[in-house]
This record gives structure tokens, C-alpha cells and sequence, in this order.
């Protein structure tokens, strides 16, 4: 006889952990956690590599958030690492401070400079755009055509394959620009690591006696093998209904680490190429883990069309793309017994911190059903 659970739950990463977790240990119920990966952890999965360096596997996962709630509930998994990440950008044959501030301004100029000459040189620089509608409108009204060139344009592009005009606003709009010296990449009160790692996380969160997990796992091949009364699903929604709406579209990436045997190949955490090579970065997550090490591992990203045989990266944020996903969205509300939940079921590009909040208010209205 199949098996029975009160929960399947596609994917094990943050939506479907977080999910499987509070309904086994909050409400007692039984779940089963399948993913069609072989580990847990979602696109969040770290791992050790041949040369010892603890790796962000699918790209660096900076945890950030100003949700008490949402450090309170992870704190439960792990302890945290705290971290200043940091990000430069390589142009014009150097490293350039990131994101904008005045330190990059006096790179520009080549001599110091004050809050008051930045501030009067961009107003000069600006083109007035009165409600920005893309990307390009939302830097150039900020920082004028010179800086867009240089630090966004032709990244924007190797990004998306798309050009930032015909990007939300959002995209570029979410990278502040400062006439202080703060160099923060990003200012959320909280910014930390989980300190033995994203994985060794997620193993306490679904190390359940209420939880199952099955690694390399379908949803397809899953629902025909065991009951259920009620599907979290946290894949693709396109996938879910067969394309039956024609196909979203995402980006996708491929990851190329290298080992190299010296303690650290670059001055920062993450450097940005805009204009050089065909990746858009290298990450080298040694400077926020903290790791010690004589060698260091490095990872370069290049992006890449989505299509098989490749993972869904990125939910594509433009007008063309909402509309498609709103005939998903709008199938997804007439289901009674299935929850979708994350950045793939909602199509839409969400931090970490987001996903959880997202997974724990879906708890409250599961256990109100
Ligand atoms: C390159 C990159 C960098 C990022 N950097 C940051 C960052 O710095 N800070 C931050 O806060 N966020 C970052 N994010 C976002 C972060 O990855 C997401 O917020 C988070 O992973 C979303 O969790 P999720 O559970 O919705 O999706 P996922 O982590 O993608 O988990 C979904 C899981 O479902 C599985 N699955 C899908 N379909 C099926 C199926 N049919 N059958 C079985 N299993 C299935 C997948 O294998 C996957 O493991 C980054 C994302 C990417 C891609």
C-alpha cells in the first residue's frame, strides 16, 4: 500500500524546509520533502570542495534581512557568522569602489573630493526622467549616462540578455547610489553567515521525526508513489501545469570554480566585470566565511539561456513576463490542495529572508484551515 503523509512538499530548499519544518514540529504533522537534486538546501546548498574550501554552490548567498522575526526563527538551526560583504567592480583596467559612493567619485576624478562636489556634479550629470520606467531610466536619472556605462549597462546585459531599457526598474533600481563613504553592498541590520554553513543548517531544520526527506526525487515520479492530502509545490509553476500557458522565461548560469594556491586571489569578497570577459563576476566567498586556508577557491559566473538541461536561476522582471505568469497565477488560485510557495511557484526574484517570511505566513494559514 502507498505510503501516506499529510504533506508532500516539492523542494528543499528555504519555502519547502522552512514549510515541512513548522508543520511537522508546530502543528504534528507528517511530511515528505522530495527534490529532484541529490542534496537539500535549494540554490542556499554549500559544500566543502576537493581543496577544503567551504563553496556557495549555486552562486554567493549574502544573508541579509531587517525581519526580527526571521533571524529569531533561523537562529533556532544555527548560529551566524557576522560579515561586511563587500563587492568592487573591474573597469577601465582597475578596481572601482561598489556600489557608487564618493570614494568611487574620487576614483573617477582622481583626487579627493566632498559630499557637496559629488552632489553638485550629479545633478549635473543626471538626465530628468520624471517617472522612471526601466532600468536605464532608473540609473540615468541617478547618476547620468557616464556612470551607467561603466558600472551597469553592459552588465545589465550580460545578465538578462536583455537591455536595461527593457528591464523593470527594480533590477537596476534595487543598487543604491551614495554621495557618503559608505561602501556597504548592502544595509540591512542583519548581515550574517550561518556559521557552519547553509547546508549544516537546513540538516537541523528537516532533521524531523515527523519529516522525510528523498533526495533525486521528482514531483512526478513522487505523487504517483505515495498519498498526500495537501502539495506545497516550490517548483517551477510553468512546470507544474505542463506549459500549458507556453513557457516562462528564466536565466540561467553556469558556475566555474577554480582553486588557487595562494590565500587569497582578490581584494574583496565579489568583483564585478561589466566590460571585460563574458562573466559578469568572481566570488570568492573565503573573505565572508572567514575561512583559514593557504589555497582559496574562486568562482566565476557566467550567464546563460535557460533551456534543458539547465537549472531556472532568475524569474525574468519585465512587463511581457508579468503578464504571462499572471494565467499561472490565476490557475494557481482556483487550487484548493496546493500551496505554491518561493521563488519559482511565484515567479518572482525573492532574497532568502523574503522566502522565509513568505513560507511562515503560509504556515499561519495552513494551520488555520
Ligand atoms: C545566483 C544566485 C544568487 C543569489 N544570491 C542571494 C543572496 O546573496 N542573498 C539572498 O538573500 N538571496 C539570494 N538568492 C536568492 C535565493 O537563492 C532564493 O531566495 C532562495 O533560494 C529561494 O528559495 P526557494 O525555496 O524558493 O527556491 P530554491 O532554493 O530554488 O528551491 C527550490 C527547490 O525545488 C526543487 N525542485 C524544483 N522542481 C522540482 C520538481 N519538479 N521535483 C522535485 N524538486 C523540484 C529544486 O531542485 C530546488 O532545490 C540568490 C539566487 C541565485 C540564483
Amino acid at each position: 500500500m502507498a505510503e501516506s503523509y499529510d504533506y508532500l512538499i516539492v523542494g528543499a530548499g528555504f519555502a519547502g524546509s522552512v514549510l515541512a519544518e513548522r508543520l511537522a514540529e508546530g502543528s504534528g504533522k507528517r511530511c515528505l520533502v522530495v527534490d529532484r537534486r541529490d542534496h537539500i538546501a535549494g540554490n542556499a546548498h554549500d559544500r566543502t570542495d576537493q581543496a577544503g574550501i567551504l563553496i556557495h554552490a549555486y552562486g554567493p548567498h549574502y544573508f541579509r534581512t531587517n525581519s526580527d522575526k526571521v533571524v529569531a526563527y533561523l537562529s533556532r538551526f544555527t548560529d551566524w557568522h557576522p560579515v561586511d560583504y563587500q563587492v568592487l567592480v573591474w573597469t577601465n583596467g582597475k578596481y572601482w569602489q561598489f556600489p557608487i559612493n564618493l570614494n568611487t567619485f574620487e576614483q573617477y576624478l582622481g583626487r579627493p573630493s566632498t559630499t557637496e562636489e559629488m552632489e553638485a556634479t550629479l545633478a549635473r550629470w543626471r538626465v530628468p526622467v520624471n517617472h522612471p520606467k526601466n532600468s536605464e531610466e532608473v540609473v540615468v536619472s541617478q547618476v547620468g549616462r557616464e556612470f551607467y556605462e561603466m558600472f551597469f549597462r553592459n552588465y545589465t546585459r550580460k545578465q538578462w540578455r536583455r537591455d536595461p531599457s527593457e528591464l523593470d526598474a527594480s533590477v537596476c533600481g534595487r543598487i543604491p547610489v551614495r554621495t557618503n563613504r559608505d561602501n556597504r553592498f548592502v544595509t540591512e541590520k542583519f548581515q550574517a553567515l550561518p556559521r557552519d554553513g547553509y547546508t549544516a543548517m537546513f540538516r537541523r531544520m528537516l532533521d524531523h521525526p515527523r519529516i522525510e526527506v528523498r533526495l533525486k526525487t521528482d514531483y512526478r515520479e513522487a505523487k504517483g508513489q505515495v498519498k498526500y492530502r495537501h502539495l506545497i509545490y516550490t517548483g517551477m509553476i510553468d512546470e507544474y501545469y505542463d506549459f500549458a500557458e507556453g513557457r516562462l522565461p528564466y536565466r540561467s548560469m553556469r558556475f566555474e570554480p577554480e582553486t588557487i594556491p595562494k590565500e587569497f586571489f582578490q581584494p574583496a569578497m565579489q568583483v564585478n566585470y561589466p566590460n571585460d570577459f563574458d562573466y559578469t563576476r568572481v566570488v570568492e566567498i573565503k573573505h565572508a566565511t572567514g575561512q583559514k586556508s593557504p589555497v582559496t577557491t574562486i568562482v566565476r559566473e557566467y550567464p546563460e539561456d535557460f533551456g534543458p538541461g539547465k537549472e531556472a536561476y532568475y524569474p525574468i522582471p519585465a512587463d511581457d513576463t508579468k503578464m504571462q505568469y499572471a494565467k499561472y497565477a490565476e490557475r494557481a488560485e482556483q487550487e484548493r490542495r496546493v500551496t505554491f510557495v518561493g521563488r519559482l511557484a511565484t515567479y518572482r526574484y525573492y532574497n532568502m529572508d523574503q522566502v522565509v517570511a513568505m513560507a511562515l505566513t503560509e504556515y499561519e494559514k495552513l494551520k488555520e484551515r
